[in-house]
């Protein structure tokens, strides 16, 4: 079976090729590290953490990289207000992010990328645009990439520039705009004390600091090459976002930066996204106040496919929480031992993977495993540790269930009665271990015994 993902860019299925055989480059674009991340925001992360693990299901090596967005608008605009330097604040917010992504059991990427840890290459890449005409400086020093200069611009979030044509004619300063503001954005800002305080570097293009946009194309094209297969993030990144990272990537390289662009539907509230904007987002910490296992949330993730919206409500949660509860459970049951994986299931639960992360048929795999009669708990330990790697709902880090010696003695005891045909007596300890807390099952490989 082959990969098959769902190409922003062509709007379509494609096979899945990379460019070196073997190995995955892939880049997701990071956190702007200015608050704590909400969970519309995970789905982002555990949609790439998702996607990474299947490739590496699938065989092949991955490199991958994720930024920290520690300079933009937003984050010079909060650490003022909180009296911080720029560095002491983002630093706080990347920890926390660091925490959240460990709590929902994301695999770390190869390489986290912090975007004032490449304003050099930022600066070439701006140099190089200046030099080829597709970007010019304006009147206060600030420098802006012409859109209409580079013949491509719009293929991705399919915008009709003629269309724009009035709009077009202008430029916009602010690193997030939509549709309607399509302009000349800003590759560089010159440094306005009012705005930008004492945050500012001195390089070859005067005294400023980097728009948003660039800072994804230098710390790819830095890390991964100038081409690469995979480029992950929310659909609201397409525009302007991703649009206008292809436009100052091929825009300097004449080359097509991304082959395959991939992205995430959002998570909405009472049918809105979630926004910080909006005021209505929820954060890992408010679903462990709950007493909630953030596990959960991954798992209520999984149970819908990424290209779909997902409307949040707490019931459903706590519903994916018992769920969970009752794979643990089964799983606890299965004893200690581990056999071999079942080949038969495998292929399916990579087959539904490999076409576009079909996730919630991939679940319905592991539940079909954990009841199948005919497979042994060994075999069956087996196959959830293998689907584990992809799925990440902490299967591997369950605990062994301690049985008591009084339980264990019953249950010895049951056993004997049962050999001896005294179905009454074994009734009765059967009900003995029940009211003690324990529940025991009659199986191909004797009793089973694990808690209500
Ligand atoms: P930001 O920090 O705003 O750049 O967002 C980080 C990531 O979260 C980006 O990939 C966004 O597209 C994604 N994102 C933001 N809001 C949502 C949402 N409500 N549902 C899903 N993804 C989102
Ligand atoms: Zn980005």
């Amino acid at each position: 079976m082959a990969l098959i993902f769902y190409n922003t860019l062509s709007r379509k299925k494609d096979l899945f090729f990379p460019i070196d055989k073997g190995k995955v480059r892939m880049y997701t674009c990071g956190p702007t590290v200015y608050d704590y991340a909400h969970i519309g925001n995970l789905r982002a992360y555990i949609f790439a953490d998702i996607l990474k693990r299947v490739l590496l299901y699938s065989g092949l090596k991955v490199k991958h990289i994720m930024n920290l967005t520690d300079i933009d608008d937003k984050t010079i605009r909060d650490s003022q207000k909180e009296g911080k330097t720029l560095e002491e604040f983002t630093e706080f917010y990347s920890k926390e992010f660091f925490k959240d992504i460990k709590s929902v059991n994301m695999l770390e990427p190869t390489k986290f990328t912090k975007a004032t840890d490449y304003i050099d290459d930022m600066v070439l890449i701006i140099e190089k645009l200046l030099e080829k005409g597709l970007a010019y400086k304006s009147e206060d020093g600030s420098i802006y990439f012409d859109i209409k200069k580079f013949k491509d611009y719009g293929k991705l979030s399919r915008l009709v520039l003629e269309n724009q044509r009035e709009n077009a004619s202008g430029r916009i300063a602010s690193d997030e705009y939509d549709k309607e503001n399509v302009q000349d954005f800003a590759l560089w800002k010159a440094w306005n004390k009012k705005v930008d305080g004492n945050i500012f570097w001195e390089t070859g293009l005067g005294k400023g600091r980097p728009g948003w946009h660039i800072e994804c194309s230098a710390m790819s094209m830095k890390t991964l090459g100038e081409q690469i297969d995979i480029h992950t993030g929310g659909v609201d990144n397409i525009f302007p976002h991703h649009e206008n990272e292809i436009a100052q990537s091929e825009g300097v390289t004449g080359k097509q930066f991304v082959n395959y662009w991939m992205h995430n539907e959002w998570i909405l509230v009472n049918q809105k996204k979630m926004a910080k904007s909006a005021n209505n987002f929820y954060t890992l910490k408010n679903i462990m106040d709950r007493g909630i296992n953030p596990i959960a949330y991954r798992f209520w993730l999984l149970m819908a496919n990424y290209r779909t919206r997902a409307n949040f409500v707490w019931e459903a949660l706590e519903g994916a929480e018992t769920a969970l509860k009752r794979l643990y459970g089964l799983y606890a049951a299965l004893g200690k031992e581990i056999g071999k994986i079942s080949a038969e299931y495998k292929l399916k639960f990579k087959e539904y993977l490999e076409d576009d992360l079909d996730t919630p048929r991939a679940l319905t795999v592991l539940w079909d495993v954990l009841k199948d009669e005919n497979l042994s708990t060994a075999d069956k330990k087996a196959t959830v540790l293998d689907f584990e790697k992809v799925l990440g709902l902490g299967f591997a880090d369950l605990k062994e269930e301690e049985i008591p010696e009084e339980i264990q003695k019953l249950a010895k005891e049951r056993e004997q009665t049962r050999e001896n045909k005294d179905f009454k007596k074994s009734d009765e300890l059967r009900e003995k271990i029940n009211s003690l807390g324990y529940e025991v099952k009659d199986t191909n490989e004797g009793q089973k015994i694990s808690k209500i």
